[in-house]
């Protein structure tokens, strides 16, 4: 797999125990779905997970590393942090976006109101969304 910047190979790398693919010269981080979600839970309470994202869908130049579809933009629970992703197969994390999912996570979990305001947000705009799984919900998005 080559990295959507620079174009040379992605490297294993162990994140917190996470094995995800790494990019040795932007540092950015490529995670499967399953990957973010092992990564999530390194923070966060999986039951708690269901507003972990919202997409605002621009197009960017960058290319899926497993398809070469271009990747999609979403942000990433009302922080404005902002992820480029293929809807088929993983989600591209520029260097320390991994060190802000995180902190932003602990954040939230340690603001229990603001956490419930995030969640209603979420519910209001994203109410139609059956699928209980975050790949699944990011899946239905794009089929919208
Ligand atoms: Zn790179
Ligand atoms: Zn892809």
């Amino acid at each position: 797999m080559k990295c959507p910047n620079c174009h040379i190979d992605l490297q294993p790398k162990n994140d917190r125990g996470v094995a995800v693919n790494a990019c040795p010269k932007c540092k950015g981080l490529w995670f499967t779905p399953a990957e973010l979600d092992e990564f999530e839970d390194l923070a966060i309470d999986p039951e708690a997970k269901t507003g972990s994202l919202y997409i605002v869908d621009w197009p960017t130049q960058l290319q899926c590393p497993v398809c070469s579809a271009g990747l999609k933009r979403f942000e990433y629970r009302f922080f404005g942090l902002q992820i480029d992703c293929c809807p088929e197969h993983g989600f591209w994390l520029e260097a320390n976006d991994d060190e802000k999912i995180l902190s932003l996570m602990r954040q939230e979990a340690a603001a229990l109101d603001r956490k419930f305001t995030a969640e209603q947000k979420w519910a209001k705009q994203l109410n139609h969304m059956r699928s209980p799984t975050f790949f699944g919900k990011l899946k239905s998005l794009f089929q919208r």
